[in-house]
């Protein structure tokens, strides 16, 4: 009971209404409202839940139902509170008709009677029972009239008691809606003022990015002001600086200016001083100029006589001029002459060469062991040699001087003439200038011999081979190359050439090849003629496609003879080396062909070996008797060729040895043969000198026919 006041302490229908509170929060609602609004719901609940909760403390035995009967009002007010207002009147009614029997049986049939209510008011009974059942038989009997009174009164309490409860449901129920109300106004307007929110938050958003945006260009600004100051200070710098520089070249020009206007000064002063010597001057050049016009009269007639010798002298040198051109063709008629009468005479020719004297001859170990050995005091002397012929060089003078038995001295004079006689000095070249044209016959279809005669270490090698410098350079490539230039400048004449050549050597009458491989001296190599010309059995014959192919041939054959000189001392000047260039040629325009060979042959030592040194050495003594056998029978054939050409038909004895039976075709009437005859300058082989001058007397003496081109037509 004494918490029902507690019940009617909740929340009047009649308080102020809930919108009342909201307008006192305003718009500024927030979280700990909703807090507190949801506390008082809460509040609400818990007090209508606590309600029923605490009723059964009203009777002794409570059950859930009264919970679930509060819940039910308060679920359904308006219905709870009809029926409970028929419940009430219910038990009113069944109280009053029958009082006394009120046992347990009496509201069991109430109940029965209604439908919901009795259940409630059975509960109730159920909570008030009827005293007699409690209490002895004897105290029921006595106290029963007091009892039935009491238990009226107390079931009059109950009801009402009851009534006040059911009241009370239906005003809680009013509140509960009331609130309901509220708190929907209220979440309402908790949404409405939410939306107000993020409205002004988004504007407060928006104000703030524009706020930063315009403090960003209120940055950006000023750092442009600030740049701009900054230029327009730096121009205010240079502008200061320039003005400065101005102010220093006014106070330089001012300063030039003032010196200018000293020196104008000056000058001034000056001029006037130069005007005065000016008409001074004029003055002397008008007497000078008069002195100059008479001068120049006498130039003039100097001149006219000085122009008359120089005309005089012109006509005279020209008419040197043209006599020297006389005496240069008259040169040349006289050398066709001389050559048309050396081809008369026949067709060979003796060149006689004298080398000059050697730094080697000077020192004691003179390198020529088979020449004949000069006393010590003799060495370098030179021998008494004259060259009279300064015109046609074809004369040379050889004086001895002996000393007879009676003890006078006798001098001997020894006068040759020859085709041309090389002095000492004499160049490679100009001896070459002598033979070039011979050379070059063969590519005409001619065959040339050219020897070179002479003793050890008279220059037969060096005029052949010569040296390696283009001054020193020997007949061999000389002639090589004139015959190549004479073949390219055929070639316009439709003339094509191919050319090869050979190298051999004749030691002891044996054939070796100096362009072989294997070893000297193993080979047989013969020689066979047949109606296409000489030809040696296995020898190498290189084909020569340029000029300079010679060097390497030459190369080749000297590399050979310097292993042969190695296993025999001096080869080289005990046999006879021959190089062979042939030339063949065919003309594309005539179709004729012809064949021409030029046969370059350094000749073996002439030198006469003393009998007693060569005696003991057989060796020796057989190379001696073939080299003499050789070179006689070379001059044997020279001369039996010259009776021939004189006589008609003669045996020619060729076989005599292998050098001229080699050269047979080269040697025979269709040939041009050379002899160069190449002597000491020295006194002591002037004997040798003399036995060479007259062997090639006797070669020079001989006339082999009038030369004939080899040339065979094309049919
Ligand atoms: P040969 O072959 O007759 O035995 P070389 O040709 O070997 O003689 O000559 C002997 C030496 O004389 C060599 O050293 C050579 O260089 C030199 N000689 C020969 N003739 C001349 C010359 N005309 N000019 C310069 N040196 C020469
Ligand atoms: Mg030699």
């Amino acid at each position: 009971m004494s918490r029902l006041p507690r019940l009617r302490s909740s929340p009047d229908p009649s308080d102020p209404p809930a919108p009342s509170i909201a307008t006192a929060l305003g718009f500024s609602m927030s979280t700990s409202m909703l807090g507190h609004k949801r506390k008082a719901e809460d509040n609400l609940d818990a007090e209508a839940l606590d309600q029923p909760r605490k009723l059964p403390a009203i009777g002794n035995s409570t059950t859930a139902r009264p919970l679930a009967t509060s819940r039910s009002a308060l679920n359904r007010p308006t219905t709870t509170t009809g029926s409970a207002a028929k419940q009430l009147s219910g038990p009113q009614r069944l109280t009053r008709p029958e009082p006394p029997k009120l046992s347990t049986s009496a509201p069991r049939r109430t109940t029965r009677a209604t439908s919901a209510p009795p259940k409630q008011l059975g509960s109730s009974t159920g909570l008030i029972r009827p005293p007699g059942r409690v209490v002895s038989g004897s105290r029921v009997v006595s106290g029963s009239g007091l009892q039935t009174k009491e238990f009226r009164d107390l079931q009059h309490q109950v009801a009402s008691i009851e009534s006040a409860q059911l009241a009370n449901a239906e005003k809680l129920a009013q509140t509960m809606d009331a609130e309901r109300a509220k708190v929907a106004e209220l979440e309402a307007n908790h949404r409405a003022l939410s939306l107000e929110l993020a409205n002004a938050k988004s504007l407060e958003l928006d104000k703030r990015r524009e706020l930063v945006s315009a403090s960003d260009e209120i940055e950006r600004l000023r750092m442009k002001h600030a740049k701009e100051i900054m230029g327009l200070e730096m121009e205010v710098k240079s502008k200061a600086r320039e003005a400065r520089e101005l102010a220093d070249e006014l106070r330089m020009v001012k300063s030039d200016l003032e010196r200018e206007r000293d020196s104008v000064s000056n000058l001034k002063a000056t001029l006037s001083h130069q005007s005065t010597s000016h008409i001074t001057l004029n003055a002397q050049i008008n007497a000078l100029q008069a002195q100059k016009a008479a001068t120049q009269m006498q130039l003039d007639a100097v001149m006219t006589i000085s122009s008359d010798r120089t005309l005089e002298l012109e006509t005279a040198h020209q008419r040197i001029l043209d006599l020297e051109q006389d005496a240069r063709e008259s040169e040349m008629v006289r050398r066709k002459l001389h050559n048309t009468i050396q081809e008369l005479k026949g067709n060979i020719r003796v060149f006689c060469r004298v080398r000059p004297v050697l730094t080697s001859d000077l020192s004691p170990s003179s390198s020529f062991t088979s020449s004949p050995t000069p006393d010590d005091e003799e060495k370098g002397r030179e021998a008494d040699i004259s060259f009279p012929d300064k015109r046609d060089h074809k004369e040379i003078i050889v004086s001895s001087s002996s000393s007879s038995a009676m003890g006078s001295e006798r001098k001997e004079i020894y006068n040759f003439g020859f085709d041309r006689v090389f002095v000492p000095e004499s160049t490679q070249a100009e001896v070459f200038e002598e033979i070039s044209l011979l050379a070059q016959t063969c590519v005409d279809g001619y065959n040339v011999c050219i020897f070179a005669y002479g003793q050890t270490g008279s220059g037969k090698s060096f005029t052949m081979e010569g040296g390696s410098t283009e001054a020193t350079i020997g007949m061999i490539p000389r002639a090589v190359s004139q015959v190549f230039k004479a073949a390219g400048d055929l070639k316009s004449k439709g003339w094509e050439y191919k050319m090869d050549g050979q190298f051999l050597e004749i030691y002891n009458e044996t054939i070796n090849d100096l362009l072989g491989k294997g070893e000297f001296d193993k080979k047989k190599h013969e020689i066979k003629h047949d109606k296409s010309g000489t030809r040696v059995t296995d020898v190498n014959v290189m084909p020569l496609p340029s000029p300079a192919s010679v060097t390497s041939l030459l190369r080749v054959a000297n590399s050979r003879r310097t292993v042969a000189a190695t296993l025999m001392n001096e080869r080289s000047s005990r046999s006879h080396s021959v190089f062979t260039l042939r030339i063949s040629g065919t003309n594309t325009h005539t179709g004729e062909s012809c064949e021409g060979s030029l046969n370059l042959v350094d000749l073996a030592g002439s030198e006469r070996l003393n009998s007693s040194g060569a005696a003991g050495d057989k060796d020796r003594l057989k190379e001696t008797q073939n080299i003499n056998k050789s070179l006689s029978a070379l001059g044997d054939v020279i001369a039996a060729l010259g009776e021939k050409g004189e006589k008609g038909e003669k045996h020619i004895p060729y076989r005599n040895s292998k050098l001229t039976y080699l050269l047979q075709n080269s040697l025979s009437g269709n040939s041009k043969t050379l002899m160069i005859l190449n002597l000491s300058p020295l006194a002591a082989h002037l004997n040798e000198s003399l036995c060479s001058l007259r062997f090639a007397t006797k070669v020079n003496n001989t006339m082999i026919g009038t030369a004939k081109k080899q040339i065979r037509g094309s049919s």
